[in-house]
């Protein structure tokens, strides 16, 4: 038998034991989940170092805090999210106790990516403890010290039969795929997403997929463009421009490009100074596969800002290029690296023709100073979710719905939507045996029935 059959049959007996019903035990493992945080934060922020060469600055910022609100959050609201929650009635069950209640649904699947790897696992962990599941969390081979970090500190924080951490890349993921679970929760580009989709319909496995696309950036001529300029560098540039919903292009009117090159320039050197390589605050590519990929899609371009790269160290400069043809190369992958691509449009209605005629964006950042403009933006599209004049800020608060549509995933989490998406809403209706009266016109044969009515 092996090793993940064993873990997963583990978990499920650890699951069909009872343990995580009492909402004392999963208070009690949040809890504790919170403590890890709390107590190795200098550990985390020293993996990504190593892994993205990410700022220490950044890793409390941009997971760190998420996580231990969401935890936060579930345990202050656990009592209320786990109880019955009553719906209306109809004339027949007047006297019936009517409610919906959240069950577990067993043993979950969690499969991460590297770009966050502690946000992408903890996240939905936080929520499959909180709705009583048992979870096997499988985090990216390629975030190295931070998934070995992870697999060193679960157990000893967490119940280790209930959610146990399985190493490996694909072929070990496969293994698990090939397994029965009761939920799949996977985070992770799109082509994978298809993988994990078609395993979970040999049992009928519902999925989560967080998966990725590219998010467009739209800067109307009418906005204030060096403060548009400053949050979309910061949003495309932070973590080496390996964020599910960092901007991927822009869309602006060609009369604007030069004022939003200006502004991302002067930015960028306010940022990370003249020799972005030499500072604490840029990060690297996860690795060399990525590298040559991000490389290969500047290919053929002058980037009028960046385009330095250094393969010793995964490293590649903010690079911004302008006037990039709609359907070149580059506008048909997620970037997913630190290049932005500027495409030029006629004016608003182009540019949201533009974005209808491609997948549907995880993430959609509309920047302007009109109103209506942004209505009728918001209106005419669609995309997982969209920040206006700002970008990426729509993810940090629990209380939004953070997920796909389309080609960019399904499923929701975050807050009490991750308690929603891993539990089972059961549909109860408890009635007495009493008033047997009501009842009778439902019985055969049909001759007395139509006399009793
Ligand atoms: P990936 O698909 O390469 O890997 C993700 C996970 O899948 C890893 O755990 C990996 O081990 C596993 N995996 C890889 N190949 C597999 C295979 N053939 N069979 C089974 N499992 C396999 O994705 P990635 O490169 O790690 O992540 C980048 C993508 O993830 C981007 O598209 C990004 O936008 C997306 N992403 C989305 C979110 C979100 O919340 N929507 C968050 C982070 C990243």
């Amino acid at each position: 038998v092996s090793m993940a059959r064993q873990v997963v049959q583990r978990a499920k007996e650890a699951f069909l034991s009872g343990r995580t019903r009492p909402l004392e035990f999963r208070l009690q493992q949040l809890q504790s989940l919170q403590r890890m945080i709390t107590e190795k934060e200098t550990e985390i922020c020293t993996a990504l170092k190593q892994d993205l060469h990410r700022s220490q600055y950044d890793t409390p910022l941009l997971e760190l805090i998420s996580i231990e609100n969401e935890l936060k959050l579930a345990m202050e609201k656990l009592s209320e999210w786990a109880s019955r929650r009553p719906v209306e009635k109809n004339l027949l069950s007047l006297s019936d106790e009517v409610y919906i209640h959240p069950q577990p649904l067993g043993v979950v699947l969690i499969i991460g990516a590297w770009n966050y790897p502690w946000a992408v696992t903890l996240l939905p962990l936080v929520g499959a403890i909180a709705a009583g599941n048992a979870a096997v969390v499988k985090p990216s081979e390629l975030s190295e010290h931070s998934s070995l970090l992870l697999r060193a500190l679960l157990p000893r924080y967490l119940d280790m039969e209930l959610y146990p951490v399985v190493m490996g890349g694909a072929s070990e993921t496969q293994e698990l795929l090939r397994l029965r679970f009761d939920h799949i929760f996977y985070t992770g580009s799109c082509a994978v997403g298809r993988l994990v989709m078609e395993a979970a319909a040999r049992y009928l496995t519902p999925v989560t997929l967080e998966l990725g696309g590219k998010s467009p950036c739209y800067i109307d001529k009418n906005c204030n463009i060096m403060v548009a300029c400053r949050r979309i560098t910061w949003g495309k540039f932070v973590n080496c421009g390996q964020t599910c919903i960092a901007p991927d292009y822009i869309l602006c009117e060609r009369s604007i490009q030069g004022r939003v090159v200006d502004c991302i320039r002067q930015t960028l050197l306010e940022f990370y100074g003249i020799d972005p390589k030499s500072s604490p605050d840029y990060g690297r590519i996860i690795n060399r596969h990525h590298f040559n990929r991000v490389v290969g899609l500047m290919e053929g371009y002058a980037p009028v800002l960046g385009g330095q790269s250094d393969p010793s160290q995964c490293y590649i400069a903010p690079t911004v290029l302008r006037d990039v043809p709609p359907h070149s190369r580059l506008m048909q992958e997620e970037i997913f690296g630190p290049v932005l691509p500027i495409v030029t449009v006629s004016d608003m209605d182009d540019a949201i023709s533009f974005i209808n005629e491609r997948e549907k964006p995880l993430a959609l950042y509309i920047f302007s100073s009109d109103k209506k403009a942004i209505n009728k933006m918001m209106e005419e599209t669609t995309s997982g979710g969209v920040t206006v004049n700002d970008v990426m800020m729509h993810y940090t608060l629990s209380s939004l719905p953070f997920g796909g549509v389309g080609q960019s995933g399904m499923g929701r989490y975050h807050g009490k939507h991750t308690f929603e998406q891993l539990s089972h809403h059961r549909a109860c209706l408890v009635r007495s045996l009493a008033m047997e009266n009501v009842n009778l016109s439902r019985y055969p044969p049909q001759d007395r029935r139509r006399a009793r009515r």
